[in-house]
């Protein structure tokens, strides 16, 4: 955080409601996690910091009938807001449409429920422009922007061509969902939505599972080389990574202890009679698995009639978007149940389930956490959930048991609760028996597993986590500017006793050239690698077949290792090869690559051994970046019996099985002999996999621009047969 000048949170919520008094504009803290997990950074900058640059710049959403009230003043001890005014009828499209009745049910694998509206597309990125526009107007070097959400997928890219140099990182509070679901958005909309975010150099999730589902997406629909985790762009990366989103742990264990909230909770106990208590919580959403929950529930008590009048439900839930039709049906939906189920079990003294649909206070909080003995949390999709930690939390007595859903994100930290899957109404009967049922020392050792971990993943940690990450990407970016310390390079070389020399062709050795079998060694070149590969291991590590391969290097002593790793040749030996796979894919790759052959002129398809390649370096047409994603996607779809690698290349797609790389080539060589002197060079992405094979001791160097782990950058081909040539002269003695 020290590295920043100052924050800027952009999210489509302002952290307060502005209010119009009389006396002047009000502003009314909110709360929620976003804004609690700020508030608490916001204390640690503070003691820090002082003075009006502390606070923390927000950036949000204001109505736009305030439009006319004094902004420059909108601040209070911790943040400045700078509200964005939307046109109703833009804001309609892009919160009510685009954001809520699009992406909100698709990202929570609820298709059926999206709306897919051109006109909304539209809304949400003049939306995000506007946004951008009150964003550009404030940001100044050395700002970290943060930004949050789905409704806002646009606005990283946005601010990265607006201000390149500006470091910005991007959380997304809700599921990433499968590519399957990524699909059945417009092309054309899913692929500005993976760029839109690709512009933050940090992209954060809450699970593994989403950024993995990300990464995905990236690859079918960017076609990008991934690293680890991280995208690779022409001249940056992007760290993807799971920060779970959190609570103060802190704050919920000891308010659960305020004279408040104890006799809040002892007068909801006295008057449910000390029946057992079953509590849940939750904004009013599909998502909630609400109506699954109170059928697990009618099955509990038709299978269990001991605990009639002996337990109760206290089932809560929060308005919320009750302007939205399905949102009016699911309420109308869970109160036919709740009547159902209270009128057939129900008796004049018992009522089962106690249903409250308004929001609740801390204190009403805190006493429902406390004073039941099960929480049930099942959503069947939440991104995260923070419900089941606040319960965990509170708990400062030990007691209670979680239910909770294992399609929520929490269920992946909490996995001392009683995980089941919310639409099983049998599991979920079943659970609240044994719930209902817990020894005390079960409970307890239980309670304490989770609120071990919440402790040590507390909001604090989610924030601080975040900000490490990105001063982590900062800092080892693997886009290096270290060129390459050739005197110490030259003499380690030339002292070495076993050296390894693993060297890329096209762009490394031999420049690009349009047509690739016009690829050429100089004279020069020749001698000079003749003279490198007498005094060491000298191996080419190419994509290119064998024949060719042979053929160029006629007459010099090198290992050739052809079609990435498929094939190795050492010197005056045959050929061997190196992984044998079954080629049932072959012939529909061909096809494929065939039809875009026919239909983009200048392109063609060379047939390799182990693989084949579609070039279009001479294409013709204007988009063939595009189809080249295009056919990439087509190719990463089709069955085959072994894995695939789809690899793209300069100007080329090549498909090969996926068990072989120039990676694990170089790894192999490296471990045939103890070499104390090691180095790799090349310029494409699958030379990438050969840098990181390699210890971390060796000389790796990439040729060119672009992000590459390797340790070194030459700027240009010709500079690898200048250094190539101080490495030949430096063994000969003068
Ligand atoms: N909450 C609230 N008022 C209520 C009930 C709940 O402010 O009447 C809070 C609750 O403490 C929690 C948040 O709302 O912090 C709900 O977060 P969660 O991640 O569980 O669900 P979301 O509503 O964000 O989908």
């Amino acid at each position: 955080m020290n590295t920043f000048n100052r924050l800027l949170i952009v999210s489509y919520r302002l952290p307060f409601t502005i209010r119009e008094r009389e006396e002047g504009v009000e502003l009314i803290q909110n709360s929620g996690g976003l804004v609690s997990a700020v508030l608490s950074m916001a204390e640690r900058m503070g003691q820090s910091q002082q003075g009006t640059s502390a606070k923390i710049h927000w950036v949000g959403h204001a109505a736009s009938s305030l439009k006319h009230i004094d902004t420059s003043r909108l601040e209070n001890e911790t943040f400045v807001a700078h509200p964005v005014f939307i046109d109703d009828d833009v804001n309609k499209g892009f919160y009510e449409g685009f954001s809520n009745d699009l992406i909100w049910p698709l990202f929570h694998y609820f298709p059926s429920y999206a709306n897919f509206n051109e006109s909304d597309f539209q809304h949400y990125q003049q939306a995000n422009t506007r946004f951008l526009e009150e964003l550009t107007a404030l940001i100044e070097p050395g700002d970290f922007v943060w930004i949050h959400d789905f409704q806002l997928m646009l606005l990283p890219n946005m601010v990265r061509q607006a201000v390149p140099d500006a470091s910005i990182g991007y959380f997304f509070h809700i599921p990433f969902p499968t590519f399957e679901i990524i699909k059945l958005l417009p092309r054309t909309w899913r692929q500005v939505l993976i760029e839109g975010l690709l512009g933050a150099d940090v992209v954060g999730f809450h699970t593994p599972d989403y950024v993995q589902h990300f990464l995905q997406s990236v690859a079918e629909v960017l076609a990008l080389p991934t690293i680890e985790q991280r995208v690779v762009l022409p001249e940056r990366s992007v760290l993807v990574k799971d920060f779970p989103i959190s609570i103060d742990f802190v704050k919920f264990n000891w308010s659960s202890q305020e004279p408040e909230v104890v006799a809040t909770r002892q007068e909801y106990q006295d008057s449910l009679r000390n029946n057992k208590i079953i509590f849940s919580v939750d904004r009013l959403d599909y998502t909630k698995g609400i109506t699954y929950r109170l059928q697990g529930f009618e099955r509990f008590l038709t299978e269990n009639p001991d605990w009639h009048d002996k337990v109760t439900f206290v089932m809560t839930v929060v308005p919320s978007r009750d302007k939205i039709s399905q949102y009016q049906e699911l309420k109308r939906e869970i109160e036919e149940a709740v009547g159902r189920i209270n009128g057939q079990f129900g008796t004049i003294g018992w009522r089962p389930i106690i249903y409250l649909y308004r929001s609740l206070n801390f204190t009403e909080l805190l006493a429902l956490y406390t004073a039941c003995d099960v929480a049930l949390i099942t959503p069947v999709r939440d991104g995260m959930n923070l419900v089941c930690k606040e319960f965990v939390a509170s708990r400062y007595d030990h007691k209670g048991v979680l239910i909770l859903s294992e399609l929520a994100g929490a269920a992946q930290e909490l996995n001392n609760a009683l995980i089941i899957n919310p639409t099983d109404t049998q599991e979920m009967a079943n659970a609240i028996k044994q719930g209902l049922s817990m020894p005390l020392p079960e409970q307890e050792r239980r309670i304490l597993a989770m609120q071990h971990h919440l402790q040590n993943h507390s909001v604090f940690r989610w924030s601080n986590d975040f900000f490490t990450a990105f001063d982590d990407t900062m800092t080892n970016q693997p886009e290096l500017e270290t060129t390459l310390p050739v005197v110490p390079f030259i003499t380690a070389f030339s002292e070495a006793k076993q050296r390894l020399l693993l060297f890329d062709f096209d762009g490394t050795l031999s420049p690009i050239v349009n047509d690739p079998s016009e690829a050429r060694l100089s004279e020069t070149l020749t001698e000079t690698l003749h003279t490198l590969a007498e005094h060491s291991n000298l191996v080419v590590i190419s994509g290119r077949n064998r024949a060719f391969l042979e053929k160029t290097f006629t007459g010099i002593p090198v290992h050739l290792v052809a079609e990435h790793g498929a094939f190795l040749k050492n010197p005056d030996k045959p050929w061997t090869r190196l992984d044998l796979t079954a080629d049932d894919w072959v012939d529909s790759v061909r096809l494929t690559m065939d039809e875009f052959v026919e239909r983009f002129p200048g392109t063609s398809v060379e047939a390799k051994e182990t693989a084949i390649a579609w070039h279009y370096r001479r294409a013709e047409s204007d988009d063939i970046e595009g189809q080249a994603v295009e056919l990439a996607t087509q190719l990463r779809s089709l069955s085959s019996s072994v894995p695939l690698a789809v690899i793209q290349g300069s100007k080329v797609i090549e498909v090969k099985p996926a068990q072989h790389s120039k990676g694990t080539v170089a790894a192999t060589l490296f471990e045939d002999s103890p070499y104390d002197f090691v180095v790799s060079i090349g310029d494409d992405t699958t030379d990438e996999d050969m840098f990181r094979q390699l210890p971390n001791w060796a000389y790796t160097i990439k040729v060119g621009a672009g992000v590459s782990f390797a340790r070194y950058r030459l700027a240009r081909q010709r500079d690898v047969v200048a250094l190539l040539r101080q490495m030949s002269d430096a063994l000969i003695p003068a």
